[in-house]
């Protein structure tokens, strides 16, 4: 046996009564259990000596994917999961021609774009012929548009058809909205909320504009505090707070807190970067947003769970549809280089689904990681990143690393405390 590759470690003082011993925490990427051994013991796993270990451990390790067996190719294993065929199919519908699903490493200047007249005709019998010809069972869309106003009839009228056909034909139906919170007034939002069933909301804080900041807010304060919301509709809204102060941050946490919109929202928080920031600053700002919000009673999770892939752009059974009816496997292409989106093209909404083309060059990252190892290949955040921005990779920019990468070590000892603190069960401890 030895340790798997996909693993994060820290250490920890535990004080019990008048003995302090120090203890390493331990992360699978794999499975997301964490578990809690002796500093002795981890030394002796990771020299791969087992003997005299207590064999509950090891059972627990091994389960836990922390031990593997020796020639165990966990890359290949990885691989293979993803080969795994999924019977749901997501859409991405991008009236505006960046991405900003949740990265947040790619944004680019948006743009307002008019659909073609027959979008609307050709992109329901489009939804129609795949879910049905694919037997399909879930269909997640997600629009992308800054004012929601501006395309409320093209909304309602494909979110009407998505709910006759998925009713129809037995699949389950979910929308969200990435849009622009200073214009979704509550008259807005019950028209979405309705009629386009869009049930989760994304919405970007930009701290230095401060006027459309505090319209948002209000907004959204007014729709938690009228809205006729059932226990079942779970958390409605997920903020972005885009700042470079910490202060702002916490003052925008502190009013939805005095709202007490806990069950409601959840936050994720993008420091701007300047000539003075290194990166394990942002990340440092990042992890103390996180424990506010956790402290202001917010829903957040701390650790990054396992992704199969790293984004929309590699996932068979994820396109994106611009207003030209075009098909992408990324969710930012419009705006890219030539031939990045000749690589990228799946094909329109109105041609014959059979000249699609289905294997595009993020799509066959995959291989990639595999064939030519890149960097991600040996990355222990592999299972939790995927390989982070494609495109950002591809024009050239940086590597597209998530922020986790410079705090996870934090992360995880926030976790273990808020865990320990509140007798949750997930942890498994060997003292
Ligand atoms: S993008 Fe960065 S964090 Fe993600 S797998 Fe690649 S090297 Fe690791
Ligand atoms: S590669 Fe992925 S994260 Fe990057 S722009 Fe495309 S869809 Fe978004």
């Amino acid at each position: 046996m030895k340790l798997s590759k996909y693993i994060i470690t820290t250490s920890i003082e535990d004080a019990k009564e008048t003995v302090t011993s120090k203890m390493t925490i331990i992360y699978s990427c794999l499975s997301n259990q964490t578990i809690v051994v002796r500093d002795e013991v981890f030394q002796k796993i990771t020299n791969e000596d087992f003997y005299n270990l207590d064999e509950r451990l090891i059972t627990e390790l091994q389960n836990s994917r922390i031990l593997i067996q020796n020639g165990n190719d966990e890359f290949v294993e990885l691989y293979d999961y993803d080969k795994v065929t999924n019977d749901n199919i997501s859409l991405f519908v991008n009236l505006i021609e960046s991405c900003r699903s949740g990265c947040n490493s790619c944004s680019k200047n948006n743009t307002i774009s008019r659909p073609k007249n027959d979008f609307v005709n050709s992109i329901n019998s489009y939804i129609e012929i795949e879910l049905i010809k694919k037997n399909l069972k879930t269909f997640f869309l997600t629009w992308k548009i800054d004012d929601p106003t501006e395309f409320i009839e093209t909304m309602i009228s494909i979110s009407e058809s998505n709910l006759r056909i998925t009713d129809m034909n037995d699949i389950y139906y979910a929308s969200s909205l990435i849009c622009e919170g200073e214009f979704l007034t509550e008259k807005v939002f019950a028209m979405l909320f309705n009629l386009c069933m869009i049930k989760k909301y994304h919405i970007t804080l930009k701290c230095s504009n401060y006027e459309s900041t505090e319209i948002t807010i209000k907004n959204i304060l007014s729709i938690l505090d009228n809205f006729p919301f059932r226990p079942q509709d779970g958390i409605i809204f997920e903020l972005t707070i885009k700042s470079d102060k910490i202060n702002d941050v916490f003052n925008i946490i502190d009013k939805f807190s005095h709202a007490e919109t806990q069950n409601r929202i959840t936050f994720k928080f993008d420091f701007l970067k300047n000539n003075d920031t290194s990166k394990d600053e942002l990340a440092e700002n990042e992890i103390e947003c996180l424990f506010y919000a956790i402290e202001k009673g917010f829903i957040q999770s701390i650790l990054p769970t396992r992704v199969n892939l790293p984004c929309a752009a590699t996932d068979q059974n994820s396109l994106s549809v611009d207003k030209n009816g075009n098909l992408f496997s990324c969710n930012a292409l419009p705006l890219s280089t030539p031939n990045i989106i000749e690589n990228n093209l799946i094909g329109n909404v109105s041609d014959d689904v059979r000249i699609h083309v289905h294997s595009t060059k993020f799509r066959n990252w995959m291989l990639e990681l595999r064939e030519n190892k890149p960097i991600c290949y040996s990355c222990n955040l592999l299972p939790l990143c995927g390989g982070g921005c494609l495109l950002k990779r591809e024009e050239g920019k940086s590597l597209g690393c998530p922020t986790f990468k410079y705090n996870i070590e934090d992360r995880l000892l926030v976790s273990y405390l808020n865990q320990k603190s509140s007798l949750n069960e997930c942890i498994v401890s060997y003292y």
